[in-house]
C-alpha cells in the first residue's frame, strides 16, 4: 500500500508541475496581449469594488498578511504510519473487550486516519457542501479557503484574500456563512458568488474578530468574537478591540438585528448545534488569556423560536494546556470536538455522550483546530490539524444541520 500511495503521491506533484507549467504558460500569454490583460484588471477591478462596496468600514491591505507556501515540506499523503487495523489512532474511552474499541462509534472497522491534503500554515474552520462533494476550510495566515473535492481528491484556492476567514459553516439553503479575522465580520456566499454582511458591528462599534458560527433551522445565524483575530499581523490586523465584552451574537435572521446572546465567555471560540437545537455548545478558551481561564466546552439550553439560551452548564472540561477550539454533533447528539496545543499525546479528536461522557479520542499527529462531518453518507469526519487536513470515516453519521 505504501508502494501505491508513493506513486500516487509523485503523480499528484507531476499533476501539480503541469499544473503550475500551464498557470505559467497562461499567465505569460495573458501579459503578451493588452486586451486579455485590460479584460483581466477589469474583472480583477469588479472584484475588489464588490468586496469593498460588501464593507465600506474596512480599508486595510487584506492580501498581505501571509504568502501562500507551505509552513513545511509536504507531509506525506494516505494513511499515517502505524494504520494497521484496527488504527491505533482510535482509543476508546472503555477497555477494549472485543472486536474494535468499545462504545466508541468512531470505529468503522475497515478503516484509517488519512492525511488527505497539507501544505497550509493554520487549517481551520472546515465546512462540507453534500452537493458538490467537497470540503472548505480556512488557512488563515496564508488569507486563503481551500476546496478539497472529495471525488478525487483535487486540492485547489477557493478564495484568496480570504480576509482571514476562520470559521465557516453551510446555511440551510446551502449558501456558505463565513467568520473574517481581518474583515471583522461575518458574511455569506450568495449562490451567484457575491457576498454579503451579514454582521460587522455591534452598537455602532466593529466587531472584534468573528471566529466561528452557526445557523439555526429559522435562519437565524449564531456567532463567536473573541479578540484572537485582531491580536497581530499574522492571522489578521492588528487593532484595539471595541467591544468591550468577546460576546455570542445572534443576527435575526428577518429584521437582520444583532443582539448578545451570552456575554460571560473570555474567550467564546467554536460553536455547535445539538441535532434537535434543543442545546448550543460554546467553546471557551479562556486558557489562552491565563492559566485560570477556562479550557472547556459550555451548554446552554437553546430555544430558537425566542432567539435565546439559559441554563449554562460545564459540558466538558479538556485536559490543560490543551484547548478545544471547535466541535460538531453526529445525529446521535454525541460532541465531537477538536484538542491540541498542549500534550501531543491529546491532540486530536475527542467524542462526549450528549451528558458529557468522554467515550474516546482520536489522535493525530499534529494539533487540532476543528473538524466537520462530510461524504455522501456524512460519515466521514475531515479534521483541520495545523498544517494538514485528516479525513476519518466513523460508524455514525454527523447531524445535518452543522
Ligand atoms: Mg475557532
Amino acid at each position: 500500500m505504501i508502494g501505491v500511495y508513493q506513486i500516487l503521491s509523485a503523480s499528484r506533484e507531476i499533476t501539480m508541475n503541469r499544473r503550475t507549467f500551464l498557470a505559467t504558460t497562461a499567465a505569460a500569454a495573458a501579459a503578451a496581449t493588452n486586451r486579455r490583460t485590460f479584460l483581466a484588471t477589469t474583472a480583477a477591478a469588479a472584484a475588489a469594488a464588490t468586496m469593498k462596496a460588501a464593507s465600506a468600514a474596512t480599508v486595510t491591505p487584506f492580501g498581505q498578511t501571509g504568502a501562500p507556501t507551505r509552513s513545511t515540506g509536504p507531509l506525506p499523503l494516505g494513511p499515517l504510519p502505524g494504520s494497521r487495523y484496527p488504527d491505533s489512532h482510535l482509543e476508546s474511552a472503555k477497555p477494549k473487550l472485543s472486536f474494535g474499541p468499545n462504545d466508541f462509534p468512531a470505529f468503522a472497522g475497515t478503516m484509517a486516519v488519512e492525511r488527505v491534503a497539507t501544505g497550509f500554515r493554520w487549517a481551520e474552520g472546515p465546512v462540507y457542501f453534500p452537493a458538490g462533494r467537497y470540503v472548505l476550510f480556512s488557512d488563515i495566515p496564508n488569507n486563503r479557503i481551500m476546496r478539497f473535492s472529495e471525488d478525487d481528491g483535487h486540492l485547489s484556492v477557493y478564495r484568496q484574500p480570504s480576509m482571514n476567514s476562520n470559521g465557516n459553516t453551510i446555511d440551510r439553503e446551502g449558501r456558505l456563512i463565513t467568520c473574517e479575522h481581518s474583515g471583522r465580520r461575518v458574511t455569506r456566499t450568495e449562490l451567484d458568488g457575491s457576498i454579503t454582511i451579514i454582521a460587522d458591528k455591534y452598537n455602532g462599534k466593529k466587531l472584534n474578530s468573528p471566529n466561528d458560527a452557526v445557523v439555526t433551522s429559522d435562519g437565524a445565524i449564531w456567532f463567536t468574537d473573541p479578540v484572537y483575530g485582531i491580536g497581530g499581523f499574522y492571522e489578521g490586523i492588528k487593532a484595539e478591540p471595541e467591544q468591550e465584552k468577546h460576546n455570542v451574537y445572534r443576527v435575526d435572521p428577518k429584521s437582520g438585528d444583532i443582539k448578545v446572546v451570552v456575554d460571560d465567555f473570555v474567550e467564546p471560540n467554536g460553536i455547535a448545534l445539538s441535532p434537535d437545537e434543543k442545546k448550543l455548545y460554546v467553546i471557551d478558551t479562556g486558557f489562552t488569556d491565563g492559566p485560570d481561564n477556562p479550557s472547556h466546552i459550555r451548554a446552554f439550553n437553546l430555544d430558537v423560536g425566542a432567539g435565546k439560551v439559559s441554563n449554562s452548564k460545564v459540558f466538558a472540561e479538556m485536559p490543560k494546556p490543551s484547548i478545544t477550539d471547535g466541535a460538531r454533533c453526529d445525529t446521535e447528539g454525541r460532541v465531537w470536538c477538536s484538542v491540541g496545543w498542549g500534550d501531543p499525546n491529546e491532540d486530536g479528536v475527542r467524542c462526549y455522550t450528549p451528558e458529557g461522557d468522554l467515550l474516546g479520542k482520536i489522535h493525530i499527529p499534529e494539533t487540532v483546530a476543528n473538524l466537520c462531518f462530510g461524504g455522501q453518507q456524512r460519515n466521514r469526519l475531515y479534521i483541520c490539524g495545523s498544517t494538514s487536513l485528516y479525513a476519518v470515516y466513523t460508524s455514525v453519521q454527523g447531524a445535518m444541520k452543522p
